[in-house]
């Protein structure tokens, strides 16, 4: 029988896909900051949750704006993640058998790499195009401010690297933008993580594995592709070598981006310009090959520049 330790997206949706398990979570309701978006095509999103839909992203560095790109329909939904997964683990049928299978998927608490706080808030009040995500780069800090859109209300956050409490600065950015702020709180999130599927008979899903897109902090859609393929995988004669290979095209996207990460990181820091890295080889199969495939950065493929600026201000000190 399996054992899943942790019940966010990851634990909840394996949990789901077994039927039954030996599930442990401390919070008896999930709840962590989060900007639950997602991209449209995550596997286990049922449309009750979903509460609002983006069509249309903005980047700004500072007040400038310096990219922009519309869908004809949305790529991205936004979700009521606290109640989705409460629904999955309502899915799950306790076990009360002994476990021979253990699953860790407690999250940033059990990742290796890198972390940093995180801040999120509801925030009322703020006047904004519909199923807009906009993206705000500040000048002098590394990361990025969001405003998704949340069902009437906003959801505003950001993280930057250096700045172990963002929360004073996501307030300050919430009230610059007139609004009133409901709830806030913050939570780690899992930067250039080390992805680890664990051991034969001791696995890891989720966050917990690394699997954080480290670009955009994105972890919900790895976490559930995880948790489906671990599921997939566990009747097999060699489970972890059949649950790495089912995440091989994940895990080397993760690996890119990393090496994109700290390529650019190494031309910011030894002076060099933005043409520079618009012209890199790495960069270019990047745009080009990799994230031009799915998700945010579909649109700046076609303008690299924008792309090589909006990198230049992630790693902006
Ligand atoms: C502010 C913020 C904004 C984010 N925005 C987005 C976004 O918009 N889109 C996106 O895709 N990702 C986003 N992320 C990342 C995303 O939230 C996580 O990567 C995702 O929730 C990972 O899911 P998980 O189930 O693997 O882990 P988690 O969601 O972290 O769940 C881990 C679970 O383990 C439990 N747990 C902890 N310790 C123990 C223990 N000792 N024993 C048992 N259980 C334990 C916790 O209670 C929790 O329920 C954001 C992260 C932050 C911090």
């Amino acid at each position: 029988m399996v054992r899943i330790l942790g019940l966010g997206p990851s634990g909840a949706a394996l949990g789901s896909a077994l039927g039954e398990a030996l599930a442990v979570d401390p919070n008896k309701r999930y709840y962590k900051a989060c900007g639950e978006a997602v991209p449209v095509e995550t596997p286990l999103v049922s449309r009750e949750f979903v509460v609002d839909a983006v069509r249309r992203y903005r980047f700004f560095l500072g007040k400038r704006e310096i990219g922009e790109v519309s869908y004809g329909k949305p790529r991205w939904y936004i979700v009521d993640k606290a109640a989705w997964v409460e629904s999955l683990r309502a899915t799950i049928r306790p076990s009360e058998d002994d476990d021979d299978v253990v699953v860790d998927a407690r999250g940033p608490y059990a990742s290796r790499g890198g972390k940093l706080i995180v801040a999120m808030a509801y925030v009322e009040g703020v006047r904004r195009d519909d199923e807009t995500a906009d993206f705000i780069f500040p000048p002098g800090l590394t990361g990025f401010f969001w405003v998704f859109p949340h069902g009437g209300l906003h959801n505003i956050g950001g993280g930057f690297l250096g700045v172990d409490n963002p929360i004073p600065l996501v307030k300050e950015f919430a009230s610059r933008l007139g609004g009133r702020i409901k709830l806030i709180k913050g939570a780690p999130l899992t930067v250039m993580p080390e992805v680890d599927l664990g051991v034969e008979g001791r696995y890891k899903v989720g966050e917990a594995a690394g699997l954080v897109y480290p670009l955009t902090g994105e972890g919900i859609r790895p976490g559930i592709i995880s948790a489906l393929a671990l599921a997939d995988s566990l009747g097999t004669r060699k489970p972890l070598d059949e649950y790495r290979r089912k995440m091989a095209p994940v895990i080397r996207q993760i690996q890119l981006q990393k090496r994109l990460l700290r390529l650019a990181s190494r031309i910011a820091s030894s002076g060099g310009g933005i043409s520079l890295l618009a012209d890199d080889a790495l960069l270019r199969d990047y745009i080009e090959e990799e994230l031009s495939a799915k998700g945010l950065f579909l649109a700046l493929a076609k303008r690299p520049i924008a792309a090589a600026k909006l990198v230049a201000a992630l790693l902006r000190r």
